[in-house]
């Protein structure tokens, strides 16, 4: 089974991701949204971005031009429905999920695969909505795809080898690495950075340390990279507390209770970077901490 088109569906911050990553190592792609706007900003972004790598020498002039000429849009869904590997990056929305696969469905060609990029929603409960719940399951990339070196690739609980070892085979044709997960909530990554981060929000909403402390102490404790704070402002608080929730409805445990804090700034709609305003204000030069 042979992947040599790839249909994705939404075209957002993943999902113009993926569109880059999969025409530079050269399979066809379809991007589909419902906003011709969305379409329009993903092709911008990634010409944008192929320009960078070009001027960075990680690519050449005419790798950029062969990516581009290999990507096309639409908004008709069913157009995606015969390429050997759709790959459905929309709103993170268990009913706008399984609207898609439903309309795909009657259009599919015999062999298609279908995946989803979800970071929390159950592959298998997902599957099983499909005619084909054995070629199904998790593609999912990390944000921002052009940069992070890890695929999560999840089996459903119908999954077949043969499947599995095709979407494989893309991961390393992408040049990047696989990590096998079962179907549990929020998978591996997610598992472990989401409760992470929401105990750095307990730590600032029980006043053990303000926003910068917290962030510092961790690069500087633990070496990472970027604070907690930072990060979630960056992933986007929203889809930090969406999945606690998974975590919390799914395993039932109260160890996974979302913190209040985390919350409140949902209901603010200071929800990061996105909107400009999170744990840090981005509206000036340089990020201001909003605690
Ligand atoms: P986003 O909001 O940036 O983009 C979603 C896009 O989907 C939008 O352009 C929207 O117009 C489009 N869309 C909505 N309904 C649609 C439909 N019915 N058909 C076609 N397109 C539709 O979201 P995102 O951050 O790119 O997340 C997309 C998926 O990737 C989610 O499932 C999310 O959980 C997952 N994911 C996100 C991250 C991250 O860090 N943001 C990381 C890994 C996985």
């Amino acid at each position: 089974m042979e992947i040599k088109s790839v249909g994705v569906v939404g075209a957002g911050q993943m999902g113009n991701g993926i569109a880059h990553v999969m025409a530079l190592a050269g399979y066809d792609v379809c991007l589909n949204d419902i906003s011709q706007e969305s379409l329009d900003k993903a092709v911008a972004l990634i010409t944008r971005n192929l320009d960078r790598q070009v001027s960075r020498e990680t690519i050449s002039g005419a790798d950029r031009d062969a990516a581009l000429s290999r990507i096309s849009t639409t908004m008709d869904l069913p157009q995606i429905a015969a390429t050997d590997l759709v790959i459905e990056a929309a709103t993170e929305r268990e009913d706008v999920k399984n609207k898609i696969f439903e309309s795909l469905a009657p259009d599919l060609g015999p062999n298609t695969i279908l995946t989803s990029n979800t970071s929390s929603i159950s592959i298998t409960r997902l599957a099983s909505r499909t005619d084909r719940p054995e070629k199904f399951m998790g593609f999912h990339f990390m944000n921002p795809v052009p940069l992070m070196q890890l695929v999560e690739l999840i089996r459903g609980i119908a999954t077949d080898k043969e499947t599995y070892d095709a979407c494989l085979a893309v991961v390393n044709k992408l040049g990047k690495t696989a990590a096998s997960a079962e179907d549990f909530p929020a998978f591996i990554v997610n598992r472990i950075l989401i409760p992470m981060i929401n105990e750095a929000c307990y730590t600032l909403y029980e006043g053990v340390g303000s926003v910068q402390s917290i962030d510092m102490a961790m690069k500087l404790g633990a070496n990472h990279p970027m604070g907690p704070l930072e990060l979630a402002d960056f992933i986007g608080l929203d889809t930090c507390l969406a999945i606690m929730n998974v975590l919390h409805d799914g395993l039932a445990d109260t160890k996974y209770r979302p913190c209040p804090l985390l919350t409140k700034y949902v209901e603010a709609g200071w929800l990061g970077r996105k909107t400009k305003r999170g744990f840090y204000d981005y509206r000036g030069d340089a990020p201001v901490p909003t605690r």
